[in-house]
């Protein structure tokens, strides 16, 4: 029988409840068991895909085309499974089902009402996984904080389960701070926060502090008599410098055997050697490599947020990793470049240049000026669809002689659209339907034998995961190489581009694609892996 590990926050949000999860499901897997996970979203939107990178983080996609919150990426990542899009739950997707069936007249006669209606299309859609019969655990993230008005009724339908035999463990993941005048962690925020889950009916079964320092033995005895549990199930999740040696930290708590326990399973073998060795591995590198991520969505506010890239980055640290590299990644605003040339030359201090998918106008030419850098200054480039189609601009500009080219997004009117609309976006987009219309998700390419992209892949035919509307416009291909721009994948009916390179430079590839979506603890992506490489050549030259 499936059993479900349900993950509530408390607090504050941005606590890492996607790490938590991840790594509660690792830490069971490399018990033996089957996993999978779920991410629950309480917003209206039907999916991530029509949220502002900084306000909510990277776009996620999965091998189906889903586009989605960013943990579904810590999930995969983590388990080393691909999970398909029914596994996000959203407000938008339950209402809109209820609202239909409603119409459909299958509720004909009953007043309709969030509980139990509601209610039961949210376990309808948990509970489908229990359906493919193929896993042990179902980790269900829900996400925002308790107390939210939002997501009441995803709280109140896994109260139900539990109530209607599912076999099910509740966890709270809350914040434990410390009060720089006091120099103590408090713990009142955390009993609060559970005060109120318990209100709603549901008693954790774990509680999972994050805080700076691992908890001491005072606060724990405080949060479990004021939570009404167990000391021993109050669990530790302070700061740690790897996010991949949390599952470890867990371990150490022993707390795959505590929730067998509860749940009245039976141990199967374990085996952690290989992620310990790998944890331990990283801890000794001492060689660095810089690699400047040229991007737009950093600024919120006042502060800076890498989230919008959190796939790259990861993508960049499992190929060093691989490469016994410690990754340095540098954020740099591309609109810089736009205001003051002359700071283009401090790209030369980097070992590598990424330049990762982006929608609209700003800051585009800065994006353009820094691959020209990168191609004229021999810097190891890696363009990522925005990238390439970029890429393929600025080619087109300075060795095609196409002054005017340019991509038909950020000009419309331009006389060479060396990158213009996929045929079927236009009705798409006069008809505006954004959502979950672009090119999504998993295709295939056949790679040019000979190239280096095909020797990286070592394969002729290879999936990666798409999310655009743009193309290199096909008219342009024979003109860009002629010019020695070499496209070393193309769709398998040859129309459309998705990989180049440029055969008289140390590494200069892009792709149409997002390969860092695929990319893996110990299992680096071919690109970045190749890429790795060529910016480490280029640090041992300094
Ligand atoms: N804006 C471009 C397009 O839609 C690139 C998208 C991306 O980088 N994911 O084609």
């Amino acid at each position: 029988m499936v059993s479900y590990i349900i993950v509530t926050g408390g607090v504050v949000s941005g606590l890492g409840k996607g790490i938590t999860t991840a790594s509660i499901g690792k830490i069971l897997q490399l018990h033996g068991y089957k996993v999978t996970a779920m991410k629950i979203d309480p917003y209206m939107n039907c999916d991530a895909g029509t949220l502002r990178p900084t306000e909510h983080g990277e776009v996620w996609v999965t091998e189906d085309g889903g586009e989605i919150d960013q943990d579904l990426g810590h999930y995969e990542r983590f388990l080393d499974v691909s999970i398909p899009k029914y596994h996000n739950i959203t407000t938008g997707q339950v209402y809109g089902a209820v609202i239909e069936k409603e119409r459909k007249g299958k509720y004909l006669g009953k007043t309709v009402q969030p509980i139990p209606h509601v209610t039961d299309e949210i376990k309808r859609r948990i509970r489908k996984p229990l359906r493919e019969g193929k896993f042990d655990f179902v980790m269900v993230e829900i996400g925002g904080t308790v107390g939210d008005y939002e997501n009441v009724l995803f709280l109140e339908a896994v109260r139900q389960m539990k109530l209607e035999g599912d076999k099910v463990l509740y966890f709270h993941v809350t914040y434990v701070p410390v009060l720089n005048a006091l120099g103590e962690a408090k713990t009142k925020p955390t009993q609060h926060s559970v005060k109120l889950l318990r209100e709603i009916g549901i008693q954790p079964d774990f509680v999972v502090t994050r805080s700076d320092k691992p908890l001491d033995d005072v606060r724990r005895e405080k949060i479990a008599m004021f939570c009404n549990i167990q000391e021993e199930d109050v669990i530790s999740n302070s700061d740690i410098d790897n996010i991949y040696a949390v599952p470890l930290l867990f371990e150490e708590q022993h707390l795959c055997k505590k929730i067998l326990n509860k749940l009245n399973l039976k141990k199967n073998h374990n085996d952690l050697k290989t992620w310990k060795d790998f944890i331990t591995k990283i801890k000794n590198f001492d060689k660095k490599i810089k690699i400047g991520i040229v991007g737009k969505y950093f600024d919120i506010g006042s502060s800076q947020l890498s989230d919008s890239y959190i796939s790259v980055i990861e993508a960049v640290k499992h190929a060093a990793w691989d490469k016994n590299l410690i990754p340095e990644v540098q954020w740099i605003n591309s609109k810089v470049f736009e205001k003051k040339p002359e700071m283009l030359s401090t790209l030369d201090n980097l070992d590598g240049i990424i330049v990762p998918g982006g929608f609209g106008l700003s800051g585009i030419y800065g994006k353009i000026d820094a691959i020209r850098y990168a191609r004229e200054h021999n810097i190891p480039y890696l363009g990522l669809c925005l990238g390439m189609q970029l890429a393929v601009v600025e080619y087109a500009q300075n060795a095609c002689n196409l002054k005017d080219a340019n991509s038909r997004e950020v000009d419309k009117k331009t006389t060479h659209p060396v990158i213009d609309f996929i045929p079927d976006q236009v009705n798409i987009i006069q008809d505006s339907r954004y959502g979950a219309t672009m090119r999504l998700g998993a295709y295939p390419a056949v790679l040019k034998k000979g190239t280096l992209v095909h020797n990286l892949y070592g394969k002729n035919k290879i999936y990666e995961r798409h999310r655009h509307r743009y193309e290199v416009n096909p008219e342009y291909v024979d003109i860009l190489e002629e010019n020695d721009l070499v496209f070393s994948g193309r769709s398998p009916d040859g129309v459309l581009m998705e990989f180049m390179e440029l055969p008289d430079h140390p590494y200069f590839v892009a792709t149409q694609a997002h390969p860092e979506f695929k990319s893996r603890p110990m299992k680096p992506s071919p690109l970045f892996d190749g890429f790795i490489k060529a910016a480490k050549k280029k640090s041992l030259r300094k």
